[in-house]
């Protein structure tokens, strides 16, 4: 990467103890790092030198958990559930639609969820889109449901007869001799089959730069060495601008090293209905001990944070362990959480995206517990955000606007007493990447230059949170989005 020199004139830091700061500076930057800050210049000019005209400079933003291939597919997919869709008939027009727009191509579908039709099969998709191989991918990312002809083109069904393929994958779901076209867990057997490539990065990271957004943490718990090796290749391609942290499964730790990507926790994921054996994980979270690796427990439901308190009980904890989501929090759990010493990275634009939803299907006794804010903080408990994308939205000040607002699409004020304040919520995109939550980035001499420029001062854009007012953002001292004037 090249590294040349810019200075950003005229601009006020961002401070969070002083948030009308009026007063302007010129931050110097060179070898990727903030090397001055001197008085504003008396007349900006020059090369490599931007006048911020009295705007803020906030540090880059981090994504402390992001899903980054499935969220690059997702570009070229349909998306099939909230907020893109709210009904059965909206998610039937738009597959009907593709089948007669794309005759014969592969229809791929993420973020399904049973509220739009329920539990989708082989035989609904049919009905729709009987010319066109179909696989759309439910909202937890574990279960792809595919049509007759998909199943077909990937050898499972010969005409009407059930065919027996070299290897039938275990969790094709089989019902009365017949699949059902639910593949439950298969990711790897659908991408072998389908002789599927890792999605081209381009368009995902110049989405996330013109949201301020510099460094992520992917959170995928397959992960392992290829990914590694492709992600890094990506970067030095050019088409990955971001520095990354990679959570993944306990081979990733025999990945390479490089300076913009990180090998980072150990990624366990949990599902209520289908949760591990205790002792195995047990064993899993104590082998990342003997190899220094921290662990992140995914756990959205009461039963799946029960869970994993328990095992991080038993195992003990590393300082720097996570729950990711941590979706419903009582009290008494809050306390456990505290006393376990864990960090949280959570997603409060869930709270718009799935609120009204929420307040359908989530028991009563828990809704005050939902996506948590200031119990958090008050609590000590380390707070982080991440967009989850492509199973959130990919533009953090959605969730920033969403953790001090807290209303559902339809207006639904869910924890008013929860909310936080714009800065807290910038707060969350701030911290550094290796331990959110618990240290936070700051615009000075020798911090690495990772920041992002707004259209305005702080005082105004706090109003309104709005990835609009990103103007130019910086990667490692490189411009990498720069928004037309
Ligand atoms: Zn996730």
């Amino acid at each position: 990467m090249k590294n040349s020199a810019l200075i950003i004139d005229n601009v006020n830091r961002y401070s969070k103890n002083d948030i009308a700061s009026e007063s302007r500076c010129a931050v110097h930057i060179l070898g990727g790092k903030i090397v001055d800050i001197t008085p504003p210049f008396p007349e900006p000019c020059g090369i490599n030198i931007i006048d911020a005209r009295g705007a803020t400079l906030i540090p880059g933003l981090h994504d402390h958990h992001i899903h980054l291939s499935a969220y690059a597919s997702s570009l070229t997919s349909l998306a099939c559930g909230s907020p893109t869709l709210e009904t059965r008939q909206q998610l039937i027009d738009q597959i009907c639609q593709y089948g007669k727009q794309r005759p014969g191509e592969w229809l791929r579908g993420y973020g399904y969820h049973p509220y739009l039709a329920g539990d989708i099969d082989r035989d609904w998709l049919d009905q729709h889109v009987p010319d066109n191989p179909v696989r759309i991918q439910h909202r937890s990312g574990r279960l792809w449901v595919l049509n007759s002809l998909a199943l077909r083109q990937l050898g499972l069904i010969k005409q009407t007869k059930l065919a027996i393929p070299q290897a039938i994958p275990k969790g094709a779901e089989i019902i009365k001799g017949r699949y059902t076209g639910r593949l439950f867990e298969e990711d790897a057997w659908l991408s072998a089959q389908l002789s599927q490539k890792m999605p081209g990065f381009k368009p995902a990271s110049e989405k996330l730069a013109s949201f301020g957004v510099t460094g992520i943490t992917d959170c995928s718990p397959r992960n392992s060495t290829n990914e590694f090796d492709y992600f890094q290749q990506s970067q030095l391609n050019g088409e990955l601008q971001q520095s990354v942290r990679m959570m993944g499964d306990s081979n990733l730790i025999q990945a390479g090293y490089s300076p913009r990507l990180k090998t980072a926790e150990l990624k366990l994921h949990l599902l209520e209905a289908k949760l591990p054996e205790f002792d195995h994980i047990c064993q899993q979270v104590r082998v990342s001990r003997q190899q220094g690796r921290r662990v992140a427990v995914h756990c959205v439901s009461r039963t799946e944070l029960v869970f994993a308190l328990t095992v991080l009980r038993e195992c003990g904890t590393s300082k720097g362990d996570r729950l990711e989501h941590a979706g419903v929090v009582p009290p008494e759990l809050m306390q456990r959480i505290t006393e376990l010493e864990l960090s949280v990275v959570t997603q409060h634009h869930f709270l718009r995206e799935q609120g009204d939803r929420y307040l359908e299907q989530v028991e009563q006794d828990d809704q005050q517990w939902l996506y948590l804010g200031q119990s958090f903080l008050s609590a000590g408990v380390p707070l982080a955000a991440g967009s989850d994308a492509p199973f959130g939205s990919a533009d953090p000040w959605i969730s920033m606007d969403s953790a001090v607002r807290r209303q559902s699409r339809s207006g639904v004020l869910m924890g008013a007493q929860e909310r936080l304040t714009p800065e807290q919520s910038l707060d969350l995109f701030i911290s550094c990447p290796q331990l959110p939550g618990r240290r936070y980035r700051h615009i000075e001499i020798g911090e690495q230059a990772d920041l992002c420029l707004l259209d305005a001062p702080w005082h105004f854009v706090r109003n309104d949170l709005n990835s609009r007012h990103c103007r130019v953002t910086i990667s490692s001292g490189q411009i990498i989005y720069e928004k037309d004037n």
